[in-house]
C-alpha cells in the first residue's frame, strides 16, 4: 500500500473509533477499537500462536457471538468537572484523570443505565463526589455486578464514612427506577489508595450478595470475590479447561487460585474429590456456599496462599493427579510451582490472563517434564488487548 493511501486508511480509521465511542483515546480501555471482531480474533489467535507453539499445539481461538456490553461487572469513579459538575466514569489510562463514560461499548447496558441515575440522585440528597485531593467528600465509586444468567444485580457504593445521609430513601428512589435490583452495598474505603474496595460493609437492601449460573452449577458473589467479567465467554473456557483434564471419576484434583470456586465445583461431578485453594477470604466463603448449593459432597474450600498449602501438601505426601490452577496477572509463585515438582500431577491445566507471566510458568513446568498438549485462546474481553489462554500439559 502506498504512503498516502495508508495515512487516508488510519484517518478512516480514526474517524470510526470516534464515532463508535467519543471517549476512546482518551480512556484508552479498547486498544483494537480500529479492528472489526474478525480481525480482532485473529491478531489474539496469532499472539497466542507466537508464544505457545514453540512448546505445543495451538488449537483455534474460541470467539464471542456478540462481542459488545459483556461486562459484568462495571466500575465507575465519581468526581467532578473543571466546571463543578458531576461526573462518574473511568480513570485515563495512566492518570487519576476521570473521563466521564456514559455508555461504555463493553459495558452491560444495565449497569452503566443505574450508574447515571445515581449521579443523578446525589444533588437532591445533597450527596457530595469525594475528592481526591482535599480527602473531601462521600461518594467515591460505584460497583455494580450483574448475574448473566440469573439477572440479578448488586450495587456496591463506596463511601468515604459509613453514613449515607437518608440511605432508605436513597435506595427507595434507586429502586423506583430500577426495580430490577436485588441488593444495595455500602463499601467504606477512608483510605487515600487506587484500591476500589475497603475492609468494611454494611448490606442496606437485600441479601449483600447476587448469585450467577454458569455450565449448569450455580455460584455466590459477594462484593470482593473474584468473579470473571464476562461470564459467557467464562462458561467456554471453564468447558475448555475440564475437557483438557479429561476426567473420568477417579482424580482428586486441585483447583489453584480458584476464586468462588467455579472451575473447581463444574470438575467436581466428574471426579473423585476436588480441593480448592484461595486466598480472598470472601471469595472462599462464596465458594464453601456455593458448594452446598450444588449439593457437592466431594469438594472442599482452603483459604491459604496457593504456594503455601502446596508446599504443605507435598510435604504431607498428599495425592493430585489432576491441577487445575487460573492465577492472578503475575502467574503463579515459585513456591507452588516448586511444590508441583513434588506433587507430580500427571496432567496440569493452566488458565492465564497474562502472556507474560505464562510463558515464564510455562519455561519452568516444561523444563521439569511436562509438555504442553494443547492450547487455545478464549476471547474474554473483545476489544482490548487482553488475552487469556487455556494450556493442557502432561508428564
Ligand atoms: N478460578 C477463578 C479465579 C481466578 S482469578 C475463576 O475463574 O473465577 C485469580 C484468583 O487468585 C483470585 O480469586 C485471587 O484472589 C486469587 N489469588 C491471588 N493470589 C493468590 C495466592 N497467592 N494464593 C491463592 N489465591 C490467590
Amino acid at each position: 500500500m502506498k504512503k498516502e493511501e495508508k495515512k487516508v486508511e488510519k484517518r478512516v480509521e480514526k474517524k470510526k473509533e470516534a464515532v463508535l465511542c467519543p471517549v476512546y483515546q482518551k480512556c484508552g480501555g479498547c486498544q483494537l477499537l480500529h479492528m472489526d471482531y474478525a480481525r480482532q480474533l485473529k491478531w489474539k489467535r496469532d499472539q497466542a500462536g507466537k508464544l505457545l507453539e514453540p512448546y505445543g499445539k495451538v488449537e483455534e481461538i474460541i470467539g464471542m457471538e456478540d462481542p459488545l456490553h459483556y461486562r459484568c461487572k462495571v466500575h465507575a469513579v465519581f468526581g467532578r468537572d473543571r466546571k463543578g459538575n458531576i461526573i462518574s466514569g473511568i480513570y485515563q489510562t495512566g492518570t487519576h484523570r476521570i473521563v466521564p463514560v456514559e455508555n461504555c461499548l463493553l459495558e452491560n447496558t444495565k449497569a452503566d443505565a443505574i450508574i447515571g441515575t445515581i449521579r443523578g440522585l446525589l444533588k437532591s440528597f445533597k450527596i457530595k463526589v469525594y475528592d481526591e485531593d482535599t480527602n473531601y467528600g462521600l461518594l467515591r465509586h460505584v460497583l455494580i455486578r450483574t448475574g448473566y444468567a440469573t439477572g440479578q444485580i448488586m450495587v456496591v457504593l463506596v463511601l468515604r464514612s459509613p453514613i449515607l445521609p437518608s440511605k432508605n430513601n436513597f435506595v427507595k428512589a434507586l429502586l423506583k427506577e430500577h426495580p430490577e435490583i436485588s441488593t444495595v452495598v455500602i463499601n467504606v474505603n477512608d483510605r487515600k489508595t487506587s484500591m476500589v474496595l475497603g475492609d468494611r460493609q454494611q448490606v442496606i437492601y437485600g441479601s449483600g450478595y447476587i448469585e450467577d449460573e454458569l455450565c449448569g452449577m450455580r455460584f455466590k458473589v459477594s462484593p470482593k470475590a473474584f468473579y470473571q467479567v464476562n461470564p459467557v465467554q467464562a462458561g467456554k473456557l471453564y468447558k475448555k479447561a475440564i475437557t483438557y483434564a479429561g476426567l473420568t471419576g477417579k482424580e482428586c484434583v486441585l483447583d489453584a487460585y480458584c476464586g468462588t470456586g467455579t472451575i473447581g465445583m463444574i470438575a467436581a461431578p466428574h471426579a473423585k474429590q476436588v480441593i480448592g485453594v484461595e486466598l480472598n477470604r470472601e471469595a472462599v466463603k462464596d465458594a464453601i456456599a456455593g458448594a452446598k448449593k450444588n449439593q457437592l459432597s466431594n469438594i472442599r474450600f482452603y483459604q491459604a496462599d496457593a504456594g503455601d498449602f502446596a508446599v504443605d501438601m507435598a510435604r504431607e505426601g498428599g495425592k493430585v493427579d489432576v491441577v487445575l490452577m487460573d492465577p492472578p496477572r503475575s502467574g503463579s509463585s515459585e513456591k507452588f510451582l516448586e511444590a508441583l515438582r513434588t506433587l507430580r500431577p500427571k496432567k496440569i491445566v493452566y488458565v492465564s490472563c497474562n502472556a507474560e507471566t505464562l510463558a515464564r510458568d510455562l519455561k519452568f513446568l516444561c523444563n521439569n517434564g511436562y509438555q504442553l498438549k494443547k492450547a487455545a485462546a478464549v476471547d474474554m474481553f473483545p476489544y482490548t488487548d487482553d488475552i487469556e489462554m487455556v494450556c493442557f500439559l502432561a508428564n
